[in-house]
């Protein structure tokens, strides 16, 4: 049989079935997947093959797909390993905000390099569209036109408002989803108003951790009536922090990687070096600054400063 696993207490696994049943799997024996050091051998997220354990209801797990894809945590004990927090990301939506609260360009730039270093797709949602004044929305229209022209789709919504929702329904259909973005973008509102039935932990958790409380948290799953999964990271707010490479970030910026070839140097961080393509591109108006910004701050893993506001 085959399933996906919905729901992970370290010993126990919910495991969603193909008949849309949902059966409580144990491993078999030693699990330890190739290549990748986790704490958890399975993830939320993870396609299973398993099989019912002799007259009884519950599973046993004997074999793990291939991930897509997956997101990690640092494990919180020392031992260097990492956690896998979901697996198999379809789409991530991360909600922006120009106002109430204002989302940074910095921040947007940080959370897609860092998608993409995942290798995960995620769409843009500007939420609010209901309270922005016209200097708001020339703003929006600005960001909108930075991030479609270097490949995301950006969908302008209002969670309140009932306006593009349906949109976003139809790229959540029978795939799997989650959604980022800064605390009071609208995320609880924008799920709530797609599935109404869903009570996702995110408010709760926030608020243990304000009061200092260090509960582990786990990734959850849950089952789309209209099809599809959306993933609930309590108490991880992105992708977290990655320790990137300097000369790897060029890779994660779209419109960089197009044209890194065409730099004279090719170890070129597109700083001072001379001939370098990127900075001509940005010179001509093909690169917008505020990536560069973005870019920059990430090189000299300047986390202090990433959000700068590019609206000055
Ligand atoms: P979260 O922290 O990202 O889950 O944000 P919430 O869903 O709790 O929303 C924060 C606040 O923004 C709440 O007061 C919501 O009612 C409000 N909000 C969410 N979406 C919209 C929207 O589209 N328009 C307006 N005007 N307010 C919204
Ligand atoms: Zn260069």
């Amino acid at each position: 049989m085959k399933g996906v696993v919905t729901k992970s207490t370290g010993s126990w696994y919910t495991v969603f079935d193909e008949n849309g049943d949902t059966i409580d799997c144990r491993l078999k024996g030693k699990f330890r997947i190739k290549g990748i050091k986790s704490t958890n051998p399975v993830a939320v997220g993870d396609y299973v093959i398993f099989e019912f354990e002799e007259g009884k209801e519950t599973g046993v797990i004997n074999n793990i797909l291939e991930r897509k894809n997956y997101i990690i945590r640092k494990s919180v004990n020392l031992s260097k390993q990492t956690h896998i927090i979901a697996a198999n990301i379809d789409v991530a939506f991360l909600l922006v905000t120009i106002d109430n609260p204002p989302t940074f360009t910095g921040f947007i730039d940080r959370f897609l390099a860092t998608a993409e270093a995942y290798n995960i797709t995620t769409v843009l949602l500007f939420n609010k569209l209901d309270i922005y004044n016209d200097e708001e929305l020339e703003k929006l229209a600005m960001l909108d036109a930075i991030y479609t022209d270097i490949g995301y789709k950006c969908i302008a919504i209002s969670a309140t408002k009932n306006i593009g929702i349906d949109e976003v329904k139809t790229l959540m259909k029978d795939k799997t989803t989650m959604f980022s973005g800064h605390s009071g973008v609208g995320k609880s509102t924008l799920i709530n108003a797609i599935e109404p039935t869903l009570n996702l932990k995110t408010k709760e958790v926030s608020k243990q951790h304000k009061q200092g409380m260090h509960t582990t948290t786990f990734a959850e799953m849950f089952h789309l009536s209209f099809g599809g999964f959306i993933i609930d990271t309590p108490g991880i707010k992105g992708f977290g922090v990655v320790d990137f490479d300097p000369h790897q970030i060029t890779d994660y910026f779209p419109e960089f990687f197009k044209l890194k070839s065409e730099c004279k140097f090719n170890n070129c961080l597109h700083i001072n070096e001379p001939k370098c393509a990127i900075k001509e591109a940005i010179e001509n108006g093909e690169i917008a600054y505020s990536r560069y910004n973005s870019y920059l701050q990430m090189v000299e893993g300047d986390e202090e400063h990433y959000r700068t506001d590019i609206y000055g």
